[in-house]
């Protein structure tokens, strides 16, 4: 159902009861911990995409969104390592941080050691926030120098990683996580709006995407969705998740496939790094409908990066995974690539 009106509300509602959400500081549902997701229930809005976020009043934007997407022999590239911090997760801050600024939110924590905390320091600060983000005690390298350049407080915590999101959790802070915040999934909808605009408003064959988290996919699969129930394409295109070796849970619960995830995660691709994600149940049930999983190996990652960078394209190596697991036939499909390369240097 569809209500074609101009709002500027939204219901929140629990993805597995259905429960609506009670205040913001409501993370996780309260009745069966479900995770919250926001209701499209109005048309799609074809002249500005960002009338489709109709709760938001004013954009904390860095210009984000409106990345290139290039066409390279069979398929598509969509630039989206080309982003304000560089990564797709700048979509989900902006919504994200400008609808907690405009609900006067001004301390904020997120947990984070890669691209969303990056994100989240920037679109924070940007929005004159105090901004603390929780780390592992190990965590290091060039993400979270950029974490830092932002000015956000660094906090390491020595422990499990669920260690770190507790320590997030329970900071006195208000928890802007960009795995159970409802408007920064939401705000990943632009991408799959974009891949279809900058098609004439056809599909592609196939999306490519690297699954970690859930929080691209459920996104993007929540923009595809609303196309289709607002007429605008006729079909979801297929969804190939792309996982690693190391770290599979999707595939392997897709697929009935046996999968014990390492002690550590040391693949190359460590922006892919949940080996028990909290949207698991989401993302398969997902899947099963409307796209298919695919595991590749740091060999093969390794090999895609190196092709990648021939042709000009300097990303991650967890972006390079869709392009790990292209095959001969998988024509006119657009591959997301997520991470700037300089990141991992
Ligand atoms: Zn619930």
């Amino acid at each position: 159902m569809v209500r074609n009106l101009v709002i500027n509300m939204v219901n929140i509602k629990c993805s597995r009861c259905g429960k609506e959400r009670e205040s913001l500081h409501e993370i996780k549902c309260k009745k069966c911990g479900g995770v919250f997701e926001v209701e499209i229930d109005f048309e799609f809005r074809k002249e500005n995409l960002k009338d489709n976020f109709p709760y938001i009043r004013e954009w904390v934007t860095l210009g984000e969104g409106n990345t290139p997407l290039i066409r390279r022999g069979k398929v598509w590239f969509k630039l989206d390592f080309l982003n304000p911090t560089g990564s797709y997760k700048d979509r989900g801050s902006v919504t994200l941080i400008s609808y907690l600024a405009s609900n006067g939110i001004k301390d904020i924590a997120e947990d984070s050691s890669g691209n969303a905390g990056a994100s989240i320091a920037a679109y924070g600060k940007a929005a004159g926030m105090n901004v603390t983000i929780f780390v592992p005690e190990t965590a290091r390298g060039n993400k979270v120098k950029q974490i830092e350049a932002y000015g956000a407080k660094l906090m390491k915590v020595s422990g499990t990683r669920d260690d770190v999101t507790k320590a997030a959790e329970k900071s006195g802070y208000y928890y802007a996580s960009h795995v159970f915040q409802p408007h920064f999934r939401d705000g990943i909808r632009s991408l799959a709006y974009e891949i279809v605009r900058d098609l004439n408003w056809k599909i592609p064959e196939k999306v490519f995407i690297p699954v970690s988290a859930g929080t691209l996919l459920m996104g993007v699969y929540s923009g595809f969705k609303h196309l289709m129930e607002s007429g605008v394409i006729e079909k979801i295109p297929t969804i190939v998740a792309v996982q690693t070796k190391q770290v599979m849970p999707v595939c392997a619960k897709l697929n009935n496939l046996s999968y014990a995830p390492p002690a550590k995660v040391t693949s190359i691709a460590d922006a892919l790094v949940s080996t028990n994600p909290a949207l698991l149940q989401e993302m398969t049930d997902v899947l099963q409908n409307y796209g298919e999983c695919r595991v590749v190996d740091d060999n093969q990652i390794t090999e895609a990066w190196k092709e990648l960078t021939k042709i000009g394209l300097l990303v991650e190596y967890s972006s390079a995974t869709v392009y790990a697991s292209l095959r001969k036939d998988d024509e006119n499909s657009v591959l997301v690539l997520t991470g700037n390369g300089l990141k991992v240097l």
